[in-house]
């Protein structure tokens, strides 16, 4: 029988809730390109609930215990005898969200010598050491395209928010003014614009299709080319490198999984190519801005806005420059966890589960590390030291 360690964010600070604003989600099957939604063979839970919170479990409880499985469920992920570490000592699956990540360090996997299985609920591995899994042969596994689509709607959000300066326009509301002058002194129309994305995988390629109607001239880099017919479709100008893109684009998102080839790859001298006044969306990965190049750049004005839902650490400390830095647009990391997203990955997570307790194979789509090697999505997208 399998111990199952599930680390996920509180609860809401009034309780974990009644009721919700709507009372049903859209059926969502397939996802663009074809990839069906997870299929497990049941869920406890009903789509658009909170499950991403403790009192959530990510509707896991029931499924595990009544096949004779342990379920421990925490937030305590960091310091000095966490309930995470406590419990990690014997823990054969380790579940968390990037939202509230369970950094799964090389120390913390020597620490958890029963350790097989550590599943992301959500996209994005880089909270744990890929590295030390593979020398360990444990199996790393996502829910990819699960909220791919959520971080896609983020990032179009976020890109108009800064261009047309809404969040400093909605201030003035609450404050009770009516300055017009103080609201569009730094307001202008994404139309024309010339705007590039930093990766064109599942997430890049929905920004472009959604950026595309705002007839805004698209742009993209990554390791691998688009089709040429989904490059005419969209109109879409191919650039070998970020450095080789930046230079052209008002407005760039970053759409790249965190690995050693990204890290650290917005720094000064690459903020410092990109147009003066640029603005920079990064939903992907803080470590791949330089946290301090980006606060320079925005106080010395290389940047007119910087928007995103990722910080290093997670939860970020209440002095973090992101906070208080000019002209941002930050939100705690929540793009990929909508009500939405929650019940697909919570159903990925589930859809996991089953087939490896059972022994059967996990879809290769979900797969970032697997007998000692990045596998499936992971030898795609990802690389190691
Ligand atoms: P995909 O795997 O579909 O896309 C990632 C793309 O990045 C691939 O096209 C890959 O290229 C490309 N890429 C990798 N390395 C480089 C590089 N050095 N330069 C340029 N392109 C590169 O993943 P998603 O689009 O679904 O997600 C992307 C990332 O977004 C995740 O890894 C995660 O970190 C983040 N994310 C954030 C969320 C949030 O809530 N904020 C939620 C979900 C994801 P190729 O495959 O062609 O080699």
């Amino acid at each position: 029988m399998a111990k199952v360690l599930c680390v996920l964010y509180d609860d809401p600070a009034g309780g974990y809730p009644t009721s919700y604003a709507r009372d049903d989600l859209p059926v969502i099957d397939r996802y663009p390109g074809g990839q069906t939604a997870p299929t497990p063979a049941a869920v406890d839970f009903v789509p658009g609930h909170l499950l991403g919170s403790v009192s959530g479990e990510l509707g896991l409880r029931r499924f595990l215990e009544e096949a004779g499985h342990t379920l421990v469920v925490t937030s305590d992920k960091d310091g000095d005898g966490s309930v995470f570490d406590r419990e990690l000592a014997d823990a054969d699956v380790v579940i968390s969200q990037p939202f509230w990540p369970a950094y799964l360090t090389a120390e913390r996997i020597a620490a958890a010598p029963k350790l097989k299985l550590a599943v992301t609920a959500g996209i994005g591995s880089d909270h744990v050491d890929l590295d030390a899994a593979v020398a360990r042969g444990i199996t790393v596994a996502e829910v990819t395209f699960s909220n791919s689509i959520s971080v896609a709607e983020h990032v179009v959000m976020m890109t108009l928010s800064l261009v047309r300066n809404y969040l400093p326009s909605y201030r003035v509301v609450l404050d009770g003014g009516w300055n017009i002058a103080d609201c569009v002194a730094r307001s202008y129309d994404l139309e024309g614009m010339n705007v590039g994305t930093v990766a064109a995988g599942r997430i890049g390629l929905a920004v472009l299709r959604r950026l595309a109607p705002f007839d805004v001239k698209l742009h993209y880099t990554d390791r691998h080319r688009l089709p040429a017919e989904v490059e005419r479709e969209l109109g879409l100008t191919f650039h070998e490198s970020a450095a080789a893109m930046v230079p052209y684009c008002d407005v760039v998102t970053i759409n790249a999984p965190l690995h050693p080839e990204t890290e650290g790859m917005f720094d000064d001298k690459l903020i410092g190519a990109m147009k003066r006044g640029a603005y920079l969306i990064n939903t992907a990965r803080a470590r791949i801005a330089d946290q301090d190049a980006v606060v320079r750049a925005l106080e010395s004005g290389q940047l007119a806005g910087y928007a995103g839902d990722v910080w290093f650490p997670q939860p970020a400390p209440a002095d973090h420059p992101w906070r208080t830095m000019p002209h941002h647009g930050m939100t705690p990391h929540i793009s990929g966890s909508s009500l939405s997203a929650q019940a697909r990955y919570a159903a990925g997570t589930r859809e996991i589960l089953e087939c490896w307790l059972a022994g059967r194979p996990i879809r290769d789509e979900y797969l970032i590390v697997q007998g000692g090697a990045l596998a499936g999505a992971g030898a795609h997208a990802y690389s190691t030291h």
